[in-house]
């Protein structure tokens, strides 16, 4: 990390760009406090951290820009660290750029640059990388379930963990530094060595039950993806649409960069679901472009979280081929899809058979099927929606993480890598110590090398909350050891 000039006072409109009744500027730095007693003009300059209103001026001819509200945070007590102001100002466009160009013309402060606040911040020790991530994710957060896992990062939840880890690991190492340096020392217990085998035996149990974790935490925070496959006119297109009108809180509408796979997203009681409706299955398809369609399809299959397949009620040629759950989803799927049969299970798995056009009605032979579907419904009536979200809902809620559970669930794949180097290092440093604490005598072994797979192992959790170094494990070296000399 570059630390970069922390003597700069950054500035930014805070607020979004879109017209509001008030514009929020932030400023950070050293500056700060100058800037807000001249353009405040105090007779007595504001308390900390208690809203004020008053009359902004111009610093250079002295006129009026607005009536406002500042705040004055000085640090280390704010957001960043440093001493920092906030002006809450009439949303207006020419107030705000009347007010920028105001600080802007203090020496020392420049507009800020993208995050650079949070960035201070971090720098600043006042949040971990994983809080920096839980704030990013808790701002793009659309559903419920995705703004309550994003604020327990923000606030610590995994960040805490981590550290916990790291923080072990370094007791294993000032043990085994002890050991190797002093070794011989009447204050070194003699089983030192066993005992830092068993902790971090535990800790790894630890860190792969969290590594297991079926990608619940970054499901749900990037969304559950659910393709909507069937025979071309069962309604596809239909049941898409018809998601995305009922649910209240549609986030958007984005055409498929390819033709024929369209995308919505949803929210299904509070989990984010990405839907691709997909082209019409068949096994024959007329032309190049339904064959480049179906491709596609399959694309969107392999890689979906949930299948719904949906089938015509009324389709004849249904009743005779189609009796059992594995058999139609053989014939509406795997066939067309031209998909090897060892897959059946996975499809299977992860398919809800969904009956639609149940308003027509015609074959009341199909529609008494319920252990063959899991959901019958109209598109045209909305029939049977309640009992097909609730299906879809449940399924989805499995496949993410619980936020409102004890449990911290991995949120970005970047913590899953770092996490797997980690266990390496561990288990690495285990191996080869099995081998050289049971003939520690043996001339030929570098004991100082012995300890660098527990850096590493420390320092792939510091990537993953940002902090580095090994300065800390002398401090518990000197610490939780009397050495004595
Ligand atoms: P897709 O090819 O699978 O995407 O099917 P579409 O959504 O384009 O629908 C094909 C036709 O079936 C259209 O004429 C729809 O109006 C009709 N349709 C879809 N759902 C229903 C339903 O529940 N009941 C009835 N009666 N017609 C439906
Ligand atoms: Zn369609």
């Amino acid at each position: 990390f570059a630390y970069g000039s922390l003597e700069s006072t950054i500035y930014a409109l805070a607020t979004g760009g879109v017209r509001s009744a008030v514009a929020v500027v932030r400023v950070s730095g050293p500056k700060s406090q100058q800037v807000l007693q001249e353009i405040g003009q105090f007779r007595q300059f504001p308390l900390p951290r208690v809203a004020t209103v008053k009359r902004l001026y111009d610093i250079s001819g002295g006129s009026l820009i607005d009536h406002a509200m500042v705040l004055w945070f000085p640090g280390p007590k704010s957001y960043t660290g440093e001493d920092s102001c906030e002006f809450h100002v009439h949303g207006g466009p020419a107030v705000i750029h009347a007010l920028l160009r105001n600080i802007g013309s203090f020496k020392g402060c420049r507009m800020a640059e993208p995050g650079e606040f949070t960035k201070r911040a971090f720098l600043n020790g006042k949040m971990d990388l994983t809080e920096v991530d839980g704030l990013g994710d808790l701002i793009s957060s659309e559903t419920e379930m995705q703004r309550v896992q994003a604020l327990n990062q923000m606030t610590g939840s995994l960040g805490k963990l981590y550290e916990s880890w790291r923080n072990d690991i370094a007791k294993c190492l000032a043990d085994v530094e002890a050991f190797i340096d002093f070794g011989e020392d009447e204050n070194i217990e003699d089983n030192i060595l066993e005992n830092v085998h068993g902790r971090l035996e535990f800790l790894l149990k630890i860190m792969k039950t969290h590594l297991r974790d079926s990608r619940k935490g970054e499901r749900l925070r990037t969304g559950v993806t659910v393709a909507i496959l069937g025979k071309p006119n069962v309604g596809k297109s239909s049941l898409l649409n018809i998601l995305c009108r009922q649910e209240a809180a549609i986030v958007s509408d984005i055409p498929g960069t390819t033709r024929d796979v369209l995308r919505a997203t949803i929210n299904v009681n509070g989990y984010p679901v990405l839907l691709a409706d997909t082209a019409g299955l068949r096994y024959d398809p007329a032309d190049i472009i339904e064959t480049e369609g179906i491709r596609r399809a399959l694309k969107e299959a392999q890689s979906a979280d949930i299948i719904v397949l949906l089938v015509d009620l009324n389709d004849p040629k249904l009743t005779c081929v189609s009796t059992e759950r594995q058999l139609l989803i053989q014939e509406e799927i795997m066939g067309p899809l031209n998909w090897n049969e060892d897959m059946l299970s996975l499809v299977e798995e992860r398919t809800l058979i969904v009956g639609n056009k149940l308003d027509l009605d015609r074959n009341k032979q199909l529609a008494v099927r319920e252990d063959l579907f899991n959901a019958m419904i109209s598109c045209k009536t909305s029939e049977g929606f309640d009992q097909f979200l609730s299906k879809l809902s449940e399924q989805v809620s499995t496949l993410c993480a619980d936020p409102k559970s004890e449990e911290a669930y991995i949120t970005h794949e970047r913590y899953r890598s770092h996490l797997e180097n980690c266990v390496l290092h561990l288990e690495e440093y285990l191996q080869e110590s099995r081998k050289w604490s049971s003939r520690p005598q043996d001339c030929n072994i570098d004991f100082a090398l012995q300890s660098v797979p527990l850096k590493n192992a420390m320092n792939s959790i510091g990537c993953i909350t940002g902090h580095f170094g090994t300065e800390d494990i002398l401090d518990i070296i000197f610490r939780d050891f009397c050495i004595g000399k």
